[in-house]
């Protein structure tokens, strides 16, 4: 076990002696991996107050600075990725390889295409008879779950801090140890003290304060739907800009001439991959009737190929649910799923003969809308099956969700899946199973939230526009229309 972290405050670290701790434990045998310190309401305030003091000193700073910083924190995980890799597959169960690429490879992408985002960003023109200018939003809580963790951390503390923000971080309580990885980087590249704080603890205690508190001007959330309408509301009161990424219940379409098997792998992929721990995950799969004895016949076959297993070998393709929390809800839709009907095809709740928090890929078929499993996000490894006999029949099931976060299109023709896909009411589709794009914006319509991360979108979010009106003329060098950041 490492030792317990203290929270990263102002850009020291404190004394976690004497204080109520976190105890983090390994999914895949409950042992315990680390612990950090549960903070309060006292601490966010520490927090907050540091980074309101560290405001105008770094939103001052020209781009070019704040980049350096990015690129010297995108740096760092670079250098800590085997370790940061070793953490999250110790306190999340992602495999190990998967860990490596998909968790930390991706949290540098983000990183690396948000500086191209703020190295593009026009950050003043005239309009009419105005000079619009952007400037940050201010100091903004940010507050993450433990999924992808650190992906989730860099597309928000990463946009803040290009953006001119400071940041108080709250990393979820069940995955806080890469975090405090990140708090270890953030020292060692010389970060400005209360540009990023990191303070450690549960939701109700230091994530509510943070909503609460008066001084903060934004907050970014990831995580569920309740929780995240909750923040809506408490951050109504004193008017906080709010953006919100929540869950999903996400669908692909194959379409009638779609490859078999690439569109088995692709949906097995998304749906199994991180153990179906995925907001994004295609987890309702609508299947022409004609194909669909073929397709279930090959997802079974391909079932096989996630079998569970010690997510710290090098060869495992799906590691435990996070925690035992999680695996009980995941049984809880598993229940569900067969009291409403659904047939099983393959998985299900029989346990394994595994010691820590696993379950079986699992598909269930004859899934209608009138069922839980349809509509209730798992976050496991739980795919429905549901036949339709045209077209217009697969949009409309598609679309019969509160949630609105992705989906996913196959077909021998992509100019005909991309027809589909401008059908679907969803932040992100994909095309032949084209997954995750951390240049693009990510983010959801409907319940699935507010706003978008990633990219030049993400970027934005962090920044308030102001219109200077009747200065449409003052534009820096007098002559040009537009200007970059950086200049
Ligand atoms: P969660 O909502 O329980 O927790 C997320 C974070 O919110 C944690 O840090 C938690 O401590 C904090 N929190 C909990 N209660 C709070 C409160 N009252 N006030 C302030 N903060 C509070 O979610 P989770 O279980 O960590 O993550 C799983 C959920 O996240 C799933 O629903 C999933 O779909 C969603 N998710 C969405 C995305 C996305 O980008 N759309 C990405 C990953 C996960």
């Amino acid at each position: 076990m490492t030792g317990v972290r203290g929270h990263y405050i102002d850009g020291a670290w404190t004394d976690p002696v004497g204080r109520e701790v976190i105890a983090v434990d390994n999914p895949a045998d409950g042992s315990m991996v680390g612990a950090v310190v549960a903070g309060d309401a006292g601490d966010v305030e520490r927090a907050v107050t540091a980074a309101r003091r560290a405001f105008n000193p770094w939103a001052a700073r020209p781009m070019a600075e704040r980049i350096t910083f990015v690129e010297a924190l995108a740096g760092g995980l670079e250098r800590h990725r085997d370790r940061l890799a070793e953490t999250l597959t110790a306190e999340m169960g992602a495999p190990i390889a998967f860990a490596r690429t998909a968790q930390v490879g991706v949290a540098i992408g983000d990183l690396l295409h948000l500086i191209a985002a703020a190295k593009a960003h026009i950050d003043r023109e005239s309009v009419s008879n105005s000079l619009v200018v952007t400037e940050p939003v201010g100091v903004v809580a940010a507050i993450t779950p433990w999924n992808f963790p650190l992906h989730q951390i860099m597309l928000k503390i990463g946009a803040a801090m290009l953006a001119g923000c400071t940041t108080v971080l709250k990393p979820s309580e069940m995955a806080p140890l890469n975090a405090a990885i990140v708090g270890e980087i953030l020292d060692e590249i010389a970060l400005p003290a209360g540009v990023v704080s990191i303070v450690f603890g549960d939701g109700p205690r230091v994530g509510s304060s943070l909503v609460e508190h008066p001084d903060v001007d934004m907050v970014t959330f990831t995580g569920s739907r309740g929780v995240g309408e909750y923040i809506a509301r408490a951050a109504a009161a004193t008017i906080k800009k709010v953006a919100l990424e929540l869950g999903g219940k996400s669908a692909a379409v194959i379409l009638d001439d779609a490859p078999v098997h690439d569109s088995v792998a692709g949906v097995l992929r998304s749906c199994f991959a991180n153990t179906g721990q995925t907001c994004a995950a295609l987890t309702r799969v609508l299947v022409p009737e004609s194909l669909r004895d073929e397709w279930e016949r090959a997802a079974v076959t391909e079932a096989a190929r996630w079998q569970p297993g010690d997510p710290s070998a090098s060869g495992t393709a799906m590691g435990p649910l996070a925690s035992s929390l999680q695996r009980a809800r995941v049984l809880t839709h598993m229940a569900a799923a067969q009291e409403d009907g659904a047939r099983l095809l393959v998985g299900g709740p029989e346990p394994l003969n595994l010691p820590g928090a696993y379950v079986r890929p699992t598909i269930y078929s004859d899934v209608t809308p009138e069922m839980r499993i349809f509509h209730e996000e798992v976050f496991g490894p739980v795919l429905t099956i549901t036949g339709y006999d045209v077209l217009e029949d697969a949009i409309t099931l598609a679309n019969n969700s509160i949630y609105g976060l992705s989906g996913g299109v196959w077909s021998a023709d992509r100019r005909r899946a991309l027809d589909v896909a401008l059908r679907l009411r969803t932040g992100t589709v994909g095309i032949n199973g084209a997954g995750l794009d951390v240049g693009a914006p990510f983010g959801g319509y409907k319940q699935s939230g507010l706003g978008r991360e990633a990219g030049s979108r993400g970027f934005e979010e962090f920044l308030e526009v102001k219109a200077v009106m009747g200065a449409a003329e003052l534009l820096d060098d007098g002559r040009a229309e537009k200007t970059r950041s950086v200049r």
